[in-house]
């Protein structure tokens, strides 16, 4: 198959910098690619790349779409490494799949099993003592799952501070604690063994995905704590999601379809019942298709993890955020966000 290949970049700063590990983050670069089938059908992917969680740079991904030139076909797609280019084979992948999904009567989509009107968001709440603040109106607003961050301040001060979020929740309602591997086993321990008896649906990324010996560290205290733990940062690729899989990795797995490479592949092979999705703070365009996949990924589940996509409105061109944070994000609603319209936006 021949297409019509072009591609925009894209440089859209936050309406608040966002605090990672790697310092303030200000600006979301990434690009979109539109490819053109011969016969007229037209599909948009995104490129959202996160260079610290190990995937390429967008100035990377950009040479390799001047590589590309004006006119692909599926070998040349499939000729650029998803191990290397995880990010930009993603957006060429789903491109290609919505350029055919266009013309039905052509290319008939394969049975999809009917899938749930709406997934539960998780809904994020500051680190520190500023979550308490939050809670109640979050509550209210009808979340259910809350994420709050960990490893960012004094670690008694924390600590303390979980009885406090804990006692503000509303009935059933579960935590998530995020640490960004911002701990060592000691201080890891600690948390988990503290957890213990409190709704604490898991513990992510307690420790670095890098630090030396991570891999047996994490396996270990998932083997050790009934708190379950969450794999982020550790799982970036399709290739880390098989090694932990290989591994038997008891826990969590957090995928963020957008930096998976042949995310096909990846989530076929992940156990729903311990899979979150998580958004890679893209734009509309991806996280229309993010959220699509986690439609249909979740199409036969009873009761589906709460995805981590309450993340917008990020933009200070509020065009290309995705679906605003609410407790549920409908499958209907994703049909507003219009690829074509934010393409024509970066013209
Ligand atoms: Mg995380």
């Amino acid at each position: 198959m021949n297409y019509t290949f072009a591609y925009r970049r894209y440089s859209l700063p936050f309406r608040t910098p966002l605090r990672t590990a790697h310092g303030l983050w200000t600006r979301r670069e990434g690009l979109l690619a539109r490819l053109e089938h011969e016969d007229g059908g037209v599909g948009f992917g995104e490129c959202a790349p996160i260079p610290w969680f190990g995937t390429e740079t967008v100035a990377e991904a950009a040479h390799a779409c001047a590589t590309l030139g004006s006119r692909a076909s599926d070998e040349r797609i499939g000729e650029i490494d998803a191990a290397r280019y995880p990010c930009l084979r993603f957006a060429l992948g789903r491109a290609k799949l919505s350029a055919g999904l266009s013309f039905p009567e052509k290319h008939l989509p394969t049975a999809q099993p009917e899938a749930s009107p709406y997934l539960p968001v998780a809904a994020l709440l500051p680190a520190g003592r500023a979550a308490l603040g939050k809670i109640a109106a979050l509550a209210e607003a009808g979340f259910r799952t809350f994420k709050w961050k960990v490893g960012a301040g004094d670690m008694a001060d924390e600590l303390a501070l979980l009885d406090d979020v804990c006692a503000a929740l509303p009935a059933g309602a579960r935590l998530r604690l995020d640490a960004n591997g911002a701990w060592g086993r000691r201080d890891a321990e600690r948390w988990l063994s503290r957890c213990v008896g409190y709704p604490v649906e898991f513990i992510e990324q307690p420790v670095a995905a890098d630090a030396a010996g991570a891999e047996d560290l994490l396996l270990g205290l998932a083997t050790d704590y009934p708190v379950p733990i969450a794999l982020d940062e550790s799982v970036v690729g399709a290739g880390d999601v098989g090694r932990w899989l290989e591994m038997d990795w008891p826990g969590i797995f957090v995928v963020k379809p957008s930096l998976l490479g042949d995310a096909d592949g990846a989530l076929k092979r992940l156990p729903k019942e311990r899979t979150v999705f998580s958004s890679a703070i893209e734009t509309g365009v991806g996280a229309k298709t993010a959220l699509n996949m986690a439609f249909e990924f979740f199409a036969d589940t009873e009761k589906p993890r709460a995805l981590g996509f309450g993340v917008w409105p990020l933009f200070e061109d509020a065009r290309f955020d995705g679906p605003r944070a609410a407790p549920f994000v409908r499958a209907e609603e994703l049909e507003q966000f219009k690829p074509e319209i934010l393409w024509n936006a970066l013209n």
